[in-house]
């Protein structure tokens, strides 16, 4: 096995396989809102209103990162991380599928996005896991590989957000696609570039190694291959082996049981995805039980190991901080983009502002993300890369100077008085912003692979996604609030009600910087270590 070079091969498979699931998660998510309010048709007759079609994307949203801490429970405990991609894959297929067929009727239409939710539980923190795997503990490539897997990220972002809702609406490749199937194009592409990614996947796992493996396998040449694999740290005895190494046979059925399970939770999910009171019964229920689970493993694990994740959940409880203010761009800032926004950027490009604000920090990342880690490997080769904990600092000072310049908009009329801002002063936020999130967003990845032991691997990184869960409907709470302006506001009051809420975001933003960057060497000592 040779995991070696900048950019060992293995991290450009697992890239590009990202790369096509977030095509479909994010062409998906895309349209979601947008589909709900126009086209989809409700038991009762009619289309949903915008209301509840934003609460109700907000449950979605959320329900799908929460998935991610079950997906990466099981993977851990049985499936092992390429069986439970395959399965999210799988999943997310048939998802893509029931859509294509015909997402008209709400029933069909629920049904899909369950298999969607759960599927991406199963995919996206396992996927991420593998690559923390690819490098040894100490390896300083690792938080680069995890910023080049970024962009892939952000590229299928890019892709899928664009492609989804344009073929939808009937704006791409219009002389193919007859004006009543436009719908059905666009979900069935989300299905068919899942397909690539399971494919893409299919390969990458050839030459992984014992990375991914289920714990129980029943076959005696699987240990064997592990034990064989040199320049590995499964074989260093001191280290906690990758995959256990003893067999466990003869618990096959335990696979199939998660399989079960998974559909039996179906019919759950799409009632609660319905019912957006329950998202709220939901969400103050997983936070504390994963929780209680996590101090219920710690007693299972040494002090000096409990310790780490100690500091992995300080990191995990500011990400949600992160999150609740990011994912703005979502919900209050495309009400801000189509309302108090011009549509020129740098004087001559004529864009709209809703483009613009889903598509500027994707192509921020995808830009910037390499270049990103690239920097922090020559600092480390300098011996001056600043550790985990101040890059996380750093990230919530970025965020808090990019909203500033949010609110900084207000200075920035077109035409004084009009209440519309100056899109250039958007984007430049973005840029601000985008930064801050490659400071927190990637390394976040990384350090839960740093810090977890073995066996909590996918548990952790579950965790880590479960703060966006949180951080999605904490940003639906704060975005509402923010939206609260009288419907009857003239545009320069809603530019003013906007504004003055950002400004406080970037306050709070500050602090928790700030606060970060005080308790650092507190949190460092826990981390031992691990930098
Ligand atoms: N945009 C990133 C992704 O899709 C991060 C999402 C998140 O953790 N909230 O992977």
């Amino acid at each position: 096995q040779d995991f070696k070079g900048k950019y060992p091969k293995q991290l450009w498979g697992l890239f590009f396989s990202e790369m096509w699931e977030r095509f479909c998660f994010y062409g998906m998510r895309g349209v979601l809102t947008y589909f709900m309010v126009t086209h989809l048709i409700l038991n009762t007759g009619g289309h949903m209103n915008a209301v509840q079609a934003n609460l109700q994307y907000g449950a979605t949203q959320a329900f799908v990162y929460a998935f991610t801490f079950i997906g990466g429970l099981f993977a851990d405990k049985i499936l092992g991380f390429r069986k439970s991609l395959f399965w999210g894959g799988i999943l997310m297929i048939v998802g893509s599928a029931i859509l294509a067929f015909d997402p008209f009727p709400e029933n069909n239409f629920f049904l899909g996005i369950s298999f969607t939710v759960i599927g991406t539980g199963f995919f996206k923190p396992n996927i991420s896991t593998m690559v923390g795997s690819l490098y040894k503990r100490d390896d300083s490539r690792r938080d680069a590989g995890f910023s080049l897997f970024y962009s892939g990220i952000n590229i299928g972002a890019l892709l899928g957000g664009y492609a989804c809702i344009a073929i939808g609406k009937g704006q791409l490749f219009t002389s193919f696609i007859p004006a009543q199937y436009t719908w059905n194009v666009a979900f069935g592409l989300a299905g068919v570039v899942m397909t690539i990614s399971l494919i893409t996947f299919l390969f990458t796992q050839k030459t992984l190694g014992p990375i991914g493996l289920s714990p129980f396998r029943n076959k005696e040449e699987d240990v064997v291959k592990v034990v064989r694999v040199e320049g590995i740290e499964t074989v260093k005895p001191k280290e906690p082996a990758v995959i256990p190494v003893k067999v466990k046979s003869g618990k096959g059925w335990y696979e199939y049981a998660v399989y079960a399970l998974t559909l039996a939770l179906i019919p759950v999910i799409m009632t609660m995805v319905a019912k957006t009171e329950y998202t709220d019964y939901f969400m103050y229920i997983i936070g504390p039980a994963t929780l209680v689970y996590l101090v219920y493993e710690m007693t299972k694990h040494t002090w000096a190991e409990s310790k780490k994740l100690i500091a992995a959940l300080v990191f995990i409880l500011f990400s949600i901080i992160f999150w609740a203010f990011f994912e703005q761009s979502g919900g209050s800032l495309s009400i801000f983009a189509a309302q108090n926004l011009n549509n020129v950027v740098a004087g001559t490009l004529v864009l709209d502002p809703n483009g613009v604000n889903n598509a500027a920090n994707s192509v921020f990342v995808i830009i910037f993300a390499p270049l990103v880690g690239l920097v922090w490997v020559a600092l480390a080769k300098k011996k001056i890369e600043p550790n985990t904990v101040i890059k996380f600092g750093m990230g919530f000072l970025f965020l808090a100077a990019g909203f500033y310049v949010l609110y900084a908009t207000r200075f920035f009329e077109v035409v004084a008085g009009s209440g519309i801002a100056s899109l250039d002063v958007f984007v430049l936020a973005y840029f601000v912003i985008t930064f801050g999130e490659l400071c927190l967003s990637p390394i976040g990845l990384s350090i839960m692979t740093k810090l977890s032991p073995q066996k909590l691997q996918g548990v952790m990184m579950g965790m880590w996604f479960l703060a966006s869960a949180y951080g999605q409907y904490v940003a639906g709470i704060l975005g509402a609030g923010l939206s609260e302006g009288g419907e009857n506001d003239s545009l320069p009051q809603k530019l003013a009600t906007f504004t003055d809420g950002y400004y406080q975001l970037a306050i709070y933003a500050l602090i928790a910087g700030v606060v970060l960057i005080a308790i650092s060497p507190l949190v460092r000592k826990l981390m031992q270590e691990v930098k």
